[in-house]
Order: C-alpha cells, then sequence, then structure tokens
C-alpha cells in the first residue's frame, strides 16, 4: 500500500492538528501557517492528489467540502466574506500532494493574489 500523505496522518489522529470539523467524508483543520485570522484547509479523507487528478466520481464529493466551507465559516463568523482556493500543481503552488480546499477569512483579502 502507498505511504500515507500527511493529511492522511491528520486524519488518522498521527499528527496533531487543530481540528474544527469533521465528518465521513472530510475533515478541516486549521493552517499550521495561517495566510489570515481565519485558515482552514477542508481535506477529503480520499487521498486525491490534487484538482487535476479529480474524476467523474469525485463530482459529488467536491460539492460536500464547498458546502463544509460554507458552514465551517458561519461557525467561524465570517459573515463579511471569505475566499476558498484549491492550488494546483508546481505553478500554483501545491505543497502538499493531498487534494485540499483553503478558506481563509477574518481581513480584507487581495484581488489579484500574489
Ligand atoms: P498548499 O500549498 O496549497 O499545498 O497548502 C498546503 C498547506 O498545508 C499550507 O498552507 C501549509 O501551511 C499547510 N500545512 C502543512 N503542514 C501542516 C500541518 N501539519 N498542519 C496544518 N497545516 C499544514
Amino acid at each position: 500500500m502507498a505511504d500515507k500523505t500527511l493529511f492522511q496522518k491528520i486524519a488518522d489522529g498521527e499528527i496533531p492538528s487543530d481540528m474544527v470539523y469533521e465528518d465521513e467524508l472530510c475533515i478541516a483543520f486549521r493552517d499550521i501557517q495561517p495566510q489570515a485570522p481565519v485558515h482552514i484547509l477542508i481535506v477529503p479523507r480520499k487521498p486525491i492528489p490534487s484538482l487535476d487528478d479529480l474524476t467523474k466520481e469525485d463530482q459529488e464529493l467536491v460539492g460536500h467540502l464547498f458546502l463544509c466551507a460554507k458552514k465551517i465559516a458561519a461557525n467561524e463568523g465570517l459573515h463579511r466574506g471569505y475566499r476558498t482556493v484549491f492550488n494546483c500543481g508546481e505553478e500554483g503552488l501545491q505543497t502538499v500532494p493531498h487534494l485540499h480546499l483553503h478558506l481563509l477569512g477574518g481581513r480584507v483579502l487581495r484581488w489579484p493574489p500574489g
């Protein structure tokens, strides 16, 4: 069996995290290097490497990640708005090869991003 990804180890409790939400399909925990007052990663339990690896069978799962983002944003009090981001690949600056949706908020987020 392939080695576990960093985020699978977090899901399995082998690496500590500040978990804010979990269900049968995904987990959500605070980013260790927050880029905004609220910075949470929403991660499917299924270890899909990146957005580029999604298939038709993942369609509902991806929708679920966004619905979780909305729920978590409300729990975090992000009533004035927030941003969700999937970084993908080298130029997208993805560093962890396990699909994850960034949820950022708690300050005005600049556009365009860096
Ligand atoms: P990306 O660069 O889009 O792949 O995002 C990976 C994110 O994972 C970065 O924002 C990191 O700060 C975050 N990260 C890496 N290791 C951990 C960890 N052990 N716990 C929480 N967040 C982490």
